[in-house]
């Protein structure tokens, strides 16, 4: 093994795979994962990078603050079952060129891999979140989340009724999400139209639901982002079960408005008012 796999962000950059696959959200090549790199882990890095024999590749959208930023990603067409068992084959770092509308391969996705399909969707989601963070947020992450699925074939892709049924069926969901989440209709994966609607939404979320789909989380670490991601998709699961044994009726006990009001006042967050009654 390559000891790039021992830099700290290669070791997390794994250990969210791993993760994702135990909880069920990666059947066969499905969900995709890119973290941008800081200083300090490109300098980690570096001596294990080779740009010989690899070109630029355009990507169809346009990020220049993002222009020389370094990128950890899952590769097009890899299963997060295998990243820890072949880690280079699986995973690679590309790097972003000087006008930043190009991507290039400095280490990792060896035997011919390219970085995920939906890595313009992700680029402009690091774009949009570095942007609102000031620079915090690093990791986008998007998972085939079960029962977020199963919860948009059941009621109308809209952000204020998903967020009113995450917040209501667990208590401490308002003070991770206070936004809530955004939420895009059906739309084909893997092209330009999804990657923009989603990076629109994510200029006030830090979630976003694909209708049918999945969810697009964003943080500012690994633990961050894999534990939004985990906190939305179990309070779905909990409405959902809450739902089925009231005879698929809504909940009759779900968490008030007020409530919630009291639950943002304790813990000091300003929840998004037009989501509330
Ligand atoms: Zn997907």
């Amino acid at each position: 093994m390559s000891m790039i796999q021992e830099a700290n962000c290669i070791r997390r950059f794994k250990r969210v795979c791993g993760d994702g696959w135990d909880q069920g959200w990666h059947e066969r090549n499905g969900g995709n994962l890119t973290y941008r790199m800081t200083e300090e882990d490109v300098k980690v890095c570096m001596p294990y990078f080779t740009i010989k024999g690899h070109e630029w590749v355009d990507m169809g959208v346009k990020a220049p603050e993002l222009a020389g930023a370094f990128f950890v990603t899952t590769g097009s067409g890899k299963y997060m079952r295998k990243v820890a068992l072949d880690t280079s084959d699986c995973i690679g770092i590309v790097e972003i060129n000087e006008t930043g509308d190009a991507w290039r391969i400095v280490w990792g996705l060896t035997n011919g891999g390219r970085p995920t399909s939906e890595f313009p969707t992700h680029f402009m989601n690091h774009s949009v979140r570095m942007k609102a963070t000031d620079g915090a947020n690093r990791v986008i992450y998007h998972a085939h989340t079960p029962n977020i699925i199963t919860l948009s074939t059941l009621i109308e892709p809209d952000a204020r009724r998903y967020s009113r049924i995450l917040w209501k069926s667990m208590t401490e969901c308002i003070i991770i999400f206070p936004e809530g989440v955004g939420v895009v209709p059906w739309m084909v994966p893997g092209g330009a139209e999804i990657a923009q609607a989603t990076s629109e939404l994510m200029q006030t979320y830090e979630a976003v639901v694909w209708t049918q789909h999945g969810l697009f989380c964003s943080g500012s670490d690994f633990d961050e982002t894999f534990g939004l991601m985990h906190t939305i998709e179990k309070s779905a699961g909990l409405y959902l079960s809450a739902r089925a044994a009231q005879g698929g009726s809504e909940p009759a006990y779900l968490i008030a408005d007020d409530e919630l009001r009291q639950v943002c006042t304790a813990f000091g967050v300003s929840p998004n008012d037009a989501f509330l009654d």
